[in-house]
C-alpha cells in the first residue's frame, strides 16, 4: 500500500479504523482491489456531472455497493465551523476537498489488445492505462471471442479493467442472406453490437435490418467506399466512426478527385488524400448530410486524436509520456512499416501537414454545427495506432473537442452521457446521479479549466517559487470499486521498464 493510499483515505469512527484501513489494506497491497464496500463515503467533492450541467458542490456522494444512493449538498459556511448536517460515515471514505469528481469517462472507440504486429503484448498493459486515466467503461470495436472473455471477467471484477462492451466485426458475407446469417451468429455469439467496414450497400441493407431486428447496435467506419453517410442515414447506423463517408456524401461530383495512380489499399496514398477530402465537400450538401444524421438518430464518434500525426508529424512522435509509458511493444508497433496499420508516415511532408491542418479546421467546424443542429457527439480513441496509447488518446481527444469549439463542459458530456446514451445505457451509466452505476472519478485539479489534469503525468503549478507536480486522477472507480490511479500508473512504469529490460 502506498502512503498516497493510505493519506488519501480516512474513516471517521476511531473504533473502526485500524480494522477498517487494515482490512482495507491487506486487500490492496496492488491495484488490483476486486473489493467492493456495503458504504463509500466521497467527502466534499465538486461535481461535473455528465449531462452539461454547470460544476457545482460541494457535496458528500453515498455509493453503496456498486450504486450512487445519496449526494448530499453541503452549506460551505456550516462546513468551515464544523456545523454543516453530514451523512453517516461509510467503511472507507475519500476525501475529495478541493477535488473534482466526474461520471467515470467511457471510451466509445476502444481496443483491447494483447498484440502488436504479432508481438505479445500484455492485455494488463491496456486495461491499467485505461483506469490510470480515469476510463471505467469502454466499447472495444474489433472485439473477438477474447474480448468476450476479459467482459466477463471485467464484469465479475476478477481483473482490473474497465467495464466492456463487445462489439464483434462483421465478418463480411457474399449474399444478403449470408449476411443475415452471420448477424444472428454475432448475437449467438454474445457480442453486445456490431462494427462495420467495407461493405457494399446490398449487402450493409440486409445486414442493418437483421441487427435491428436481432437488437444489435451497429458501429460503422464509413470510409470512402460504395456506401456513405446517405447509407447509414437510410439503413439506422447506431454511430458513424471515425468520419471519412460524411464528407465524401457531400462532395457534388460524387467522388473526391483522385489522382489516376491513386491506390486504396496503400496507406501512404490513403492517408494523403483523405487529409483532402473535407476541402472537396460541399459546404450546403454537407449540411443536409448533418441533418440527415440527426433525423435517423446517427451519431458521431469522431475519434479526432488519431489523426493528429497526418497534421504534426513530430508532436505526435515526441510525445513526453512516451518516457514512461510506452510499452516497447507498441513502440515498434508505431515505427513506419507498410505491413503495420496506420504506421504510414513513409515520406510524409510538410504539404500533407499543410491539408491536413486544412482538413481538422473544415472537420471541427462540420462538428460545432453538427452539435448546434441537434447531433450526438460521442468521443472515442482509438489507440494502439498512430502514436496513441491507451487512456492517453482519450484525454488527447477532449483537448481536441475544445479545440474544435465546444465548451469544457460540452466535452465531458460527449465522453460521459452522450457515450453511455450511444451504448444504450443512458439510465445507467455517464452521470453523477443517484441510482446509477458508482463509476466515477476523482481528479486533482479542474478538467474544465485544464484537461491536462487527467493524464498521469499531471500537470505543473507554482507555489512559493516551487514547481509542484500536481493533476492526475486520484480514484479511478469502477462500479463501486476504488482502484487508486496513481498507484495503477506506478505499476504500468515498472512494467513498461521491466519490458524494455527484457528487450535489451
Ligand atoms: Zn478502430
Amino acid at each position: 500500500m502506498s502512503k498516497n493510499f493510505a493519506r488519501a483515505l480516512s474513516v471517521l469512527f476511531l473504533a473502526s479504523f485500524i480494522f477498517q484501513l487494515t482490512g482495507f489494506s491487506q486487500k490492496t497491497n496492488s491495484s488490483v482491489t476486486p473489493k467492493r464496500y456495503n458504504r463509500l463515503v466521497i467527502r466534499n467533492a465538486m461535481i461535473i456531472d455528465g449531462s452539461g450541467k454547470p460544476a457545482s458542490g460541494p457535496y458528500d456522494i453515498v455509493v453503496e455497493n456498486d450504486l450512487i444512493t445519496q449526494i448530499a449538498a453541503l452549506d460551505p459556511a456550516a462546513v468551515k465551523d464544523g456545523t454543516a448536517k453530514r451523512v453517516a460515515a461509510g467503511e472507507v471514505e475519500i476525501d475529495a476537498s478541493g477535488k473534482y469528481v466526474l461520471p467515470g469517462l467511457i471510451n466509445l472507440h476502444a481496443h483491447t489488445q494483447d498484440e502488436r504486429g504479432g508481438a505479445a503484448q500484455p492485455v494488463e498493459y491496456c486495461m491499467k492505462m485505461w483506469l490510470a486515466c480515469g476510463i471505467t467503461t469502454v466499447r472495444d470495436v474489433g472485439a473477438g471471442q477474447k474480448t468476450l472473455a476479459w467482459r466477463e471477467q471485467s464484469a465479475k471484477n476478477e481483473i482490473a479493467s474497465p467495464r466492456i462492451f463487445a462489439y464483434g466485426v462483421f465478418p463480411g458475407a457474399k449474399t444478403g442472406a449470408e449476411a443475415r446469417e452471420k448477424v444472428r451468429q454475432l448475437k449467438q455469439s454474445g457480442f453486445d453490437g456490431m462494427k462495420l467496414f467495407g461493405v457494399d450497400r446490398d449487402i450493409m441493407e440486409a445486414l442493418m435490418d437483421e441487427a435491428h431486428k436481432q437488437g444489435l447496435r451497429v458501429a460503422h467506419h464509413t470510409g470512402v467506399e460504395e456506401t456513405n453517410t446517405w447509407d447509414d442515414i437510410k439503413f439506422g447506423t447506431t454511430s458513424i466512426e471515425h468520419w471519412y463517408g460524411i464528407p465524401d456524401a457531400a462532395i457534388e461530383s460524387g467522388r473526391q478527385n483522385f489522382p489516376s495512380s491513386y491506390n486504396y489499399n496503400n496507406e501512404v496514398d490513403r492517408f494523403r488524400y483523405a487529409g483532402r477530402l473535407w476541402r472537396e465537400a460541399d459546404w450546403e450538401r454537407l449540411l443536409k448530410v448533418l441533418d440527415g444524421m440527426i433525423e435517423a438518430r446517427v451519431a458521431w464518434d469522431p475519434t479526432l486524436d488519431i489523426y493528429e500525426a497526418s497534421r504534426d508529424l513530430q508532436r505526435a512522435q515526441t510525445n513526453p509520456a512516451f518516457a514512461e509509458y510506452l510499452h516497447p511493444v507498441l513502440e515498434e508497433y508505431f515505427k513506419p512499416n507498410p505491413s503495420n496499420h496506420g504506421s504510414y508516415f513513409i515520406g510524409w511532408t510538410s504539404t500533407d501537414e499543410a491539408f491536413w491542418k486544412e482538413n481538422y479546421r473544415i472537420w471541427m467546424r462540420a462538428l460545432l454545427e453538427f452539435e448546434r443542429r441537434g447531433g450526438l457527439i460521442g468521443a472515442g480513441e482509438d489507440a494502439g495506432f498512430i502514436y496513441q496509447m491507451y487512456g492517453f488518446g482519450l484525454i488527447r481527444e477532449l483537448e481536441l473537442h475544445q479545440e474544435a469549439g465546444f465548451h469544457p463542459l460540452k466535452v465531458v458530456q460527449h465522453v460521459t452521457a452522450n457515450n453511455a446514451r450511444i451504448l444504450g445505457q443512458e439510465d445507467k451509466l455517464g452521470r453523477v446521479r443517484t441510482g446509477y452505476k458508482a463509476d466515477l472519478i476523482v481528479v486533482n485539479g479542474n478538467p474544465l479549466e485544464n484537461f491536462k489534469v487527467l493524464y498521469p503525468t499531471g500537470t505543473e503549478e507554482i507555489r512559493d517559487r516551487q514547481v509542484y507536480k500536481t493533476g492526475g486522477v486520484e480514484w479511478t472507480i469502477k462500479d463501486g470499486i476504488p482502484f487508486h490511479a496513481p498507484t495503477l500508473a506506478k505499476e504500468i512504469r515498472e512494467m513498461v521498464a521491466k519490458a524494455r529490460q527484457m528487450k535489451k
